[in-house]
């Protein structure tokens, strides 16, 4: 661990918001009033700001995040052009949250403990350059939720890949972390996976997890199985290793196989078993096309890649100081 602590940070709180103009009012007075309690406390510096991301709203979002960063000080935002989805969103609020020693993602339904923020604060300065919120208990998400989220981890572990469990887009970076993590251009986002690979001191805080305060979960199964796939394809090629086992495994069976058969063929003199055949040629066929869509997927991520389209657009900013430029995606 560093043991030279770093000094009062400023600090930036970066909010993604989609659709949320029944969670927003509730958001900004909550977060308002913690992080005014933090400068009072002189835990963090008081230029310190709330950045909130409208990412393509179609409700009235934006005019509300617009309206109170014109009222408040303490409040900047950033509009998209378009709904690019959660990972882009927080992306483009990372990029954007400039003039901060230190900065902390979290979901606008506030689910996850603001007053974890505090303590993540107090573990920068006492040396670790990214904290992780992780989620002590899981009890208000459902059983559905909480099942597949432990098969996930334990999948994505069984594949190598370095996640915190039970920890999704609550932490604080350090800027150095920040622009490290800004390193990656990738179009194929996981950033829950990403942030292990950067590296510095780190550490979990950890706190009990809410229910959503109001509105409804953005995140919908089709969404939830298109991050979970994003994760997968984005930080490992274990599956493709997996269709080399599989089709070795298949080839010894069908080895195996054959023998029987000519044994069998040698003792009794006959050959039957249609139905055998169908079955195995099913099986067979099935694996194959699995195998194939596997392979579609990540060919079709390289070419999503190669073509390194912006992963964002700013349409929109309010409350940011003057002359402070937008940063590309
Ligand atoms: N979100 C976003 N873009 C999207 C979907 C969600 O910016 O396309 C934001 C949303 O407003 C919230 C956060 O991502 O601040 C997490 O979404 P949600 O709370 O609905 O997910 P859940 O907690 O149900 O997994
Ligand atoms: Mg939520």
């Amino acid at each position: 661990m560093n043991l030279n602590p770093n000094s009062v940070p400023r600090l930036a709180i970066v909010i993604p918001c989609y659709n949320e103009t029944e969670v927003f009012p509730f958001c900004l007075r909550e977060m308002g009033e913690y992080l005014n309690d933090m400068i009072r406390r002189n835990l963090v510096r008081a230029e310190s700001y709330i950045l909130f991301v409208d990412d393509g709203s179609r409700d009235d979002t934006w005019q509300q995040i617009s309206a109170a960063a014109k009222e408040h000080s303490f409040v900047r935002g950033l509009k998209l052009s378009c709904n690019k989805g959660h990972q882009a969103a927080l992306l483009a609020g990372l990029a954007n949250a400039t003039q901060a020693d230190a900065i902390v993602s979290i979901d606008a339904d506030l689910q996850d403990d603001i007053n974890a923020i505090g303590k993540m604060v107090q573990s920068y300065m006492a040396g670790h350059e990214v904290v992780y919120g992780v989620r002590a208990s899981r009890q208000t998400d459902t059983a559905f939720k909480r099942t597949t989220a432990e098969l996930f981890y334990r999948m994505m572990t069984v594949m190598g890949v370095k996640q915190v469990f039970n920890h999704a887009d609550f932490r604080l970076l350090s800027q150095r972390a920040c622009a490290a993590l800004l390193e990656y251009h990738e179009r194929n986002i996981y950033i829950r996976g990403l942030v292990p690979l950067v590296g510095f001191p780190a550490e979990e805080v950890y706190y009990d997890r809410k229910e959503r305060m109001a509105g409804v979960s953005k995140y919908p199964l089709r969404k939830m199985l298109a991050l979970a796939m994003e994760g997968i394809t984005s930080m490992t090629v274990s599956p493709l290793r997996l269709i080399t086992f599989v089709g070795a495994a298949i080839g010894a069976i069908s080895v195996l196989l054959f023998l029987g058969i000519m044994a069998y063929w040698v003792l009794k003199g006959c050959v039957s078993g249609w139905a055998f055949v169908i079955v195995a040629l099913f099986a067979a066929t099935g694996i194959q096309m699995l195998s194939l869509g596997i392979v579609g997927e990540y060919v079709g991520k390289i070419y999503l890649e190669t073509k390194e389209r912006p992963r964002y657009h700013i349409e929109e900013k309010e409350g940011f100081p003057a002359g402070n430029p937008s940063v590309p995606a």
